[in-house]
This record gives structure tokens, C-alpha cells and sequence, in this order.
């Protein structure tokens, strides 16, 4: 506490959902010396990024990727006694494609490295990589600001076709999760301010070595529970009351509540208590992700993630080696972000597609036999990140705050997002003393 700062009374707290947003809220509430409440409806922490078991085999629900710009979502996961070295693979940004073309930055200070990194990229006709240096010239010399109707396609319209397909189309579905014809172009150019053109290292690729559990969920709830929090899993809370002395769920009183599960079920509870903010959050439109497992024990990979080249016929845009990366071996995860086409062409189709693409890129005669073992999708990955999309506000009231990766923010939906969003939202309860 500053010095002269008065010593507030601890909280009783309530966070509803144990999702990353969640979890950064129980866990900077009871640092802050609050009691803190969670409660989650599934049987086990994570939300959206969480480990599942498939037919014996631990896997994530989906394949993330954590980049060095994740500042607080890294600080989080030290907080908890999680080395974010230890279960993370860090590498330079490198988009790799099977035929061994790509962009790969060098180490060092964004700037420099991204010159040198596009300056190398000796598959690209020479006059493209200057066509793209110039317009990444132009996107920083603007600060990085653009019209908030304009799509990222329409952004990017000047940019040299090659490095249009094979950097800025998966960069925006990687980050955005929305096609580029789609996307919003001032949400990427943030994301490209802050990572590609941010501190050094903040462009860096952090890979989970092994299950998303290990990264924060099952840890952070074991630290939960040695600091006093009640963790309740299996518990969906189905009301809120709220009056100005207190807020009950569920029929227990707390002095605060942080809503940190998906906005519709957010609407859903605050109906009532704030029909406005509901409806915002009712709103949202939101884009699948498919991941494919597929087990190939001949396949040799140069590095653990691999571009892939999508189109209407290719769903997936990238590839990770989960061997490589400490998960079963042998075991390749295909994603198709931004999948909501691949949805309505259907499990079947989408799955023959995923297994030509492969071939293709990893023709059998060199890479072995490649066997499907399963594929999830998440019908609502995040939500569709479009231009001028108006995300609802963290206060709904006094004593009611929101936190989640929708939640209004310059980022699009990611971890980063939701574990800024739960500190933000248990910030304004301040310290708690004994001095009250
Ligand atoms: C397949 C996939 C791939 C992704 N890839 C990346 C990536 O590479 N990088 C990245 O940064 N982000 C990625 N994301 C996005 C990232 O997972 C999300 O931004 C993040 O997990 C959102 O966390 P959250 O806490 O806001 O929400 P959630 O994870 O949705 O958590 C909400 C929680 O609330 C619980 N809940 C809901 N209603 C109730 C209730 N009434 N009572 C109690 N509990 C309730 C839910 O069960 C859930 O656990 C990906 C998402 C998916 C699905």
C-alpha cells in the first residue's frame, strides 16, 4: 500500500467462471487480500483453454499460441509459481512452409529485424519485399491508425500478392481469428503495433511444451486453494441479485461480483440489472476454430509450428508437432481458424480436405502414412472481430464488473485480452488492510 493510503476492508468476491479471465481475477483479488469466491460449471478450470483427454490421450481443446507481447499473462503464471521458460517453447517469429519458404525474423529490435527478416525472404520476388517494407513504412509513419470501417483486405489492397497470402492473410486469422476480407484492419494494426513492432522479443512465438493445464488452470487452482479462495467446479450459477449493499448468487451474499464467463450467459445474469449492457452483449457474432489431430510416425518437421497454404480447398493454416513440443509423439495438430465456411462444408468434407492437404504438403513417400485420430470444433472460438465492432463496457454497476476476452479493449479475443481484462476488473477494490 502507498504511503498515507487508507487500508480497506477486505472484499468477499465472487468470480463467476474459471476461464483465464477468471482465474487472473481470483487470483489478483486474493493477492490484494480479498476472499475470493470462484465459481465454474464445468468439472475442470480453463474455459476455452484448457486440457481434454481424447481417447486416452491428453490434448488441448485447441492448439494456442502465446506470443512475448502476452505481458500480464506470463506475469499471471509467475505469480503462481508457473516459469513461463520451463513450459513454453520460445522461437523469433517464423512462418515457415513445408517447401521451406517463409518469413523468419531475426532476433533483436523489432524494426531492424523485421527489414532483415523480410530482406531474406529470398522466395519473394525482390520487388515485393520492398512493395511490403514500404507498406509496413507507411502503416508505422500513420501510427499505426486507420479508418475503423476498413476491413484488413481493403487495407492491405497495395500490399505485393504473395506477401498478402502468405504473412498478412495468416497473421490476421492467427490473431484475429476472422478472415482478412472480414477483419477489422485497426484491431490487427494494434496487434501488428504492440508484437511485430514492439519491444524486442514482444513478436516471439511462445509454444505450451505439453497441456494448457500446466500453463495456468490446475496450477492456479491449486494456489487458489493455498490462499484461502474457495474454488466450486461444477457449479453454474444461474442468478445474480443485486442491491446497493451487496450482490447474492446463487443466494450467497458477496460484496462484489466479476462475471467472467462468455457474454451471452453475462446477458443472461444481468438481464434484469442492466438491460442495456445485455443486449450489447447478446450481440456478438462469433467465428469458429477446428483443430485435427493426426498421428504420422515418419513425418520429420525443421521446427515444431509450419505455415500451411489455405485456401478454398486447404483449411488449415498452421501445423504443430506435438511430439516436438512434449506431447504424444508422433502426433500433428492441423488448425483452421476463422473455420466458419469449414463448418457449414461439414465434418466429412472438411476432414478429407485436412487429410489431401497433408499429403500435399507432406507427400507420403517422404513423410510416411499419415492416420486422422480425432478433430474438435469450437463453433464459438471467439468472437468475429469486425470493423467497428462495439464491445461491451467492464462496469455494469457498483458492484457488478465483467471480465472476459470480449469485454471492450483495443485487442482482439485472446489470453492476453481475457487475463488483462480480470485484473482490470478486481483492480478498483484496491488493497486490503488491517489498518481498516
Ligand atoms: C480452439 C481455440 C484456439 C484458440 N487459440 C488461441 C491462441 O492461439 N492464442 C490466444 O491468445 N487465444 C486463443 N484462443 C482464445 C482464448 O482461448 C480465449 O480468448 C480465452 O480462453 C478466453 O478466456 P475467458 O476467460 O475470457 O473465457 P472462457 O475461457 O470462455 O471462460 C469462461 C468460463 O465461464 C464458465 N461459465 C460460463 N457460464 C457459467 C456460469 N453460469 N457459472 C459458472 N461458470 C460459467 C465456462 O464454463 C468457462 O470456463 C483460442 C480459443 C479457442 C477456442
Amino acid at each position: 500500500m502507498s504511503p498515507g493510503a487508507e487500508a480497506k476492508p477486505p472484499q468477499r468476491v465472487a468470480v463467476v467462471g474459471g476461464g483465464w479471465a477468471g482465474l487472473a481475477a481470483a487470483v489478483h483479488a486474493t493477492t490484494l487480500g480479498h476472499q475470493a469466491s470462484l465459481y465454474e460449471m464445468a468439472p475442470q478450470l480453463g474455459g476455452r483453454a484448457r486440457s481434454v483427454t481424447h481417447d486416452g490421450i491428453t490434448l488441448d481443446n485447441g492448439q494456442h499460441i502465446l506470443i512475448g507481447a502476452y505481458r500480464d499473462t506470463l506475469a499471471l503464471m509467475r505469480r503462481v509459481g508457473v516459469e513461463p521458460d520451463q513450459v513454453l517453447h520460445r522461437q523469433p517469429l517464423t512462418l515457415l512452409y513445408p517447401d521451406g519458404s517463409g518469413l523468419c525474423l531475426p532476433p533483436g529490435p523489432a524494426l531492424p529485424a523485421f527489414a532483415r527478416g523480410v530482406w531474406a525472404w529470398r522466395e519473394l520476388p525482390w520487388r515485393q519485399r520492398l512493395g511490403l517494407l514500404a507498406l509496413a513504412a507507411q502503416w508505422r509513419w500513420q501510427g499505426f491508425r486507420c479508418a475503423p470501417a476498413l476491413t484488413v483486405a481493403e487495407l492491405a489492397r497495395r500490399c505485393p500478392p504473395q506477401a498478402y497470402r502468405e504473412l498478412i492473410e495468416p497473421l490476421c486469422v492467427a490473431a484475429l481469428n476472422t478472415p482478412a476480407e472480414q477483419a477489422s484492419a485497426q484491431v490487427l494494426l494494434t496487434v501488428l503495433r504492440d508484437a511485430l513492432f514492439g519491444e524486442p522479443g514482444a513478436a516471439d512465438l511462445l509454444l505450451p511444451k505439453g497441456s494448457l493445464d500446466a500453463l495456468l488452470p490446475r496450477v492456479a487452482g491449486e494456489w487458489l486453494r493455498q490462499h484461502g479462495a474457495s474454488v466450486a467446479l461444477g457449479h453454474r450459477v444461474m442468478r445474480l441479485d443485486v442491491d446497493a449493499s451487496g450482490a447474492d448468487i446463487d443466494g450467497e451474499r458477496y460484496d462484489h461480483v466479476v462475471l467472467a464467463t462468455p457474454p451471452g450467459e453475462a446477458a443472461r445474469l444481468v438481464e434484469t440489472l442492466a438491460p442495456a449492457w445485455s443486449r450489447e452483449a447478446a450481440a456478438f457474432r462469433y467465428q469458429p476454430i477446428i483443430t485435427a489431430w493426426l498421428q504420422a510416425s515418419a513425418a520429420r518437421w525443421p521446427q515444431p509450428m509450419m505455415a500451411l497454404r489455405a485456401d478454398n480447398r486447404r483449411p488449415a493454416q498452421f501445423g504443430f508437432d506435438l511430439g516436438a513440443l512434449g506431447g504424444p509423439r508422433s502426433t500433428y495438430a492441423l488448425v483452421v481458424s476463422g473455420a466458419a465456411a469449414w463448418v457449414d462444408a461439414g465434418t466429412n468434407a472438411t476432414r478429407s480436405a485436412i487429410l489431401n492437404q497433408w499429403d500435399e504438403a507432406f507427400p507420403a513417400r517422404q513423410h510416411g502414412p499419415v492416420k486422422w485420430l480425432d478433430s474438435r470444433t469450437e463453433k464459438r472460438a471467439t468472437f468475429a472481430c469486425t470493423p467497428g465492432l462495439k464491445r461491451p463496457a467492464a462496469r455494469v454497476h457498483a458492484r457488478v464488473t465483467v471480465a472476459g476476452d470480449h469485454v471492450e479493449g483495443p485487442y482482439p479475443a485472446t489470453l492476453e485480452g481475457a487475463v488483462r481484462s480480470g485484473l482490470a476488473a478486481v483492480q478498483a477494490l484496491g488493497r486490503a488492510g488491517s489498518g481498516a
